[in-house]
C-alpha cells in the first residue's frame, strides 16, 4: 500500500507564500502544495504598483500585469486556488474552511495572508462626499492609475511610503495633490524622526504638493460618514463615485488574521512565530511575510514585524524550509537572519533606510544639509550611543561610500 504524500496548504498567494512553496519544492520536488489566494492573480511584484506612470493609450490592465510578473509564479508544480478566500481555520483538526463552501485538510500550513490597508472606518463603508480608494492589490492599482489619468485633484491621507509614492505618481499624471498628515510633521516621521520628516515635507512641497499637517489636515480628513471633521453633511444629494473628489487612504495597514480566530494564537499584531517561523502554539503551522512577528535577529527589539518585500522573501524561505523539515523532507532548518533595508523614491529623491531607526533614542546628521536633501544626506540613528540604523537621501542615488561602510558595520554586528 502506498502512503499519500502529506498535503501542504499555503494561505496567501503573495511573495511570502510563493517563496515558502518554492523552498519546500527545493527540498522535495514532488511535494503536494495548494496555494489559496483571495485575489484573482498569481504572485506579482506588489512594490511595482506605485513605481511607474502609464501613457493614456496603454491597455492599463494588460500593461501593469505584464510589468509586474514575478519569476516562478507561472509554475504548474503548485495547485493554485485563486479567487478563493480561506474563511476560517480549525488548527486542532487541521482543516481550512473555504469561501467556495468546501474544506481543505492539510498536514502542514503556511500562513502568508499579509496585511490590508487601514481605513478610517469599516472597509466597505461608502461616503457621500468622496470617492474613497485604498491601494494594496493589482485591481486597486488598475483603477487608481485609471483615475489619476482623468482626475485633476487627488487628496491622499497619510505620509508613509505608499502615500509619498502615490503623491509622486499623481503629480506625474498631472494631478494637483493634497497630502494630509494629521498626527505628525511630515513624511516618514515614525521611522526617520521629526527633523528628517520636516525636511521631506519641504521636499514634497517644493515639488508642488500641498502638504497639510496637524489641525489643518484633520479638518479635511474624512471618516466616510459623509462628513468631514468640519461637520455637516453635503447639502446636495450624493453624486456618483466617479464624480466625487478622489480621496486615497494610505494610513497604514492591518494584518489579515481574522480567519485564524478561535485557535488560541497570539494575534495581537500579526501572527507570533519563533526564529524558524513556526507558530509556537501549533505544530505544523508556520507564518511568513508581512503577517509574521518574529524574534528580532538584530536584537534591537523583542519581536519585530516588517512590511518589506525582501523580508517577505526571506521569511518565506525560512518558513518553507522549516515546514519541509517538519515533514521529513529537509536536512536542516535555518533561522531568520534578515537585515532590514528598503528604498523608495519620492519626487526623484531616493531614500534608503537600513537597520531599525525606529528603535533609536537619538540621531546624527553625518553629512549633508536638511535644507538640501537632493545634495545627499547621511543620517545615523543611535540607541545608547550605538548605531542601530542609517538613512541616506539623495537625488540620483549616487554611490555613497560612508553609507555602504555603515551598512557593512551594521550587518556584521
Ligand atoms: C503600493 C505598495 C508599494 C510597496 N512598495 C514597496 C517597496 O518599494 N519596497 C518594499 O520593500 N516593500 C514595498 N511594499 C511592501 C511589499 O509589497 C510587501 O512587504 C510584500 O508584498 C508582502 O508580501 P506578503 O506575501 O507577506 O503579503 P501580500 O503580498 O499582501 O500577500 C498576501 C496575499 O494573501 C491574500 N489573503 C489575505 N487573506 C486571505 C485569506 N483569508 N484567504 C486567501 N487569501 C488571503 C491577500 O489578498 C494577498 O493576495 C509595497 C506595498 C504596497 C502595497
Amino acid at each position: 500500500m502506498t502512503v499519500a504524500a502529506p498535503r501542504i496548504g499555503i494561505v496567501g498567494s503573495g511573495i511570502a507564500g510563493l517563496r515558502a512553496a518554492q523552498s519546500v519544492l527545493t527540498c522535495e520536488a514532488g511535494a503536494r502544495i495548494t496555494v489559496f489566494g483571495d485575489e484573482a492573480h498569481r504572485t506579482y511584484n506588489r512594490p511595482g504598483l506605485t513605481k511607474k506612470r502609464y501613457p493614456p493609450s496603454a491597455d492599463l490592465r494588460a500593461a501593469i500585469t505584464e510589468d509586474l510578473r514575478v519569476k516562478g509564479a507561472e509554475t504548474s508544480a503548485l495547485d493554485w486556488h485563486l479567487g478563493t478566500r480561506v474563511e476560517a481555520a480549525d488548527l486542532r483538526n487541521r482543516v481550512l474552511h473555504l469561501s467556495t463552501g468546501g474544506t481543505f485538510d492539510y498536514d502542514g500550513l503556511v500562513v502568508a495572508s499579509g496585511v490590508r490597508p487601514r481605513t478610517a472606518a469599516g472597509d466597505d463603508e461608502e461616503c457621500a462626499s468622496h470617492a474613497h480608494r485604498t491601494l494594496r492589490g493589482l485591481d486597486d492599482a488598475h483603477s487608481i492609475h485609471q483615475e489619476l489619468h482623468r482626475r485633476e485633484v487627488v487628496t491622499i491621507a497619510g505620509a508613509g511610503f505608499v502615500a509619498c509614492e502615490l503623491a509622486s505618481l499623481a503629480k506625474e499624471y498631472g494631478c494637483d495633490v493634497v497630502m494630509l498628515e494629521a498626527m505628525r510633521h511630515g513624511p516618514f516621521e515614525n521611522i526617520l524622526g521629526e527633523d528628517v520628516a520636516r525636511a521631506l515635507g519641504r521636499w514634497v512641497t517644493a515639488n508642488g504638493v500641498t502638504l497639510l499637517t496637524g489641525e489643518a489636515a484633520k479638518e479635511l480628513l474624512c471618516d466616510r460618514s459623509g462628513r468631514s471633521s468640519e461637520g455637516g453633511h453635503p447639502a446636495s444629494p450624493p453624486e456618483a463615485a466617479s464624480e466625487r473628489p478622489l480621496f486615497i487612504e494610505a494610513i497604514g495597514s492591518v494584518p489579515n488574521v481574522e480567519w485564524l480566530d478561535g485557535n488560541g494564537l497570539d494575534l495581537s499584531d500579526g501572527v507570533r512565530v519563533d526564529e524558524y517561523m513556526r507558530v509556537p502554539e501549533c505544530e505544523g503551522v508556520f507564518a511568513a511575510g508581512d503577517i509574521a512577528r518574529y524574534p528580532d535577529p538584530w536584537g534591537t527589539e523583542n519581536l519585530t514585524r516588517m512590511e518589506f518585500w525582501k523580508n517577505a522573501i526571506d521569511t518565506g524561505n525560512v518558513a518553507g524550509k522549516a515546514l519541509a523539515w517538519s515533514l521529513g523532507y529537509g536536512l536542516k532548518m535555518s533561522r531568520i537572519s534578515y537585515f532590514p533595508s528598503m528604498a523608495t523614491e519620492v519626487f526623484g529623491l531616493r531614500i534608503q533606510i537600513a537597520g531599525n531607526p525606529r528603535n533609536a533614542d537619538s540621531m546624527e546628521i553625518v553629512s549633508g544639509d536638511l535644507e538640501r536633501p537632493d545634495d545627499g544626506i547621511l543620517v545615523t540613528y543611535l540607541r545608547e550611543s550605538a548605531i542601530v540604523g542609517a538613512a541616506y537621501l539623495d537625488k540620483g542615488a549616487r554611490f555613497n561610500r560612508l553609507y555602504i561602510e555603515l551598512l557593512k558595520s551594521l550587518k556584521t554586528r
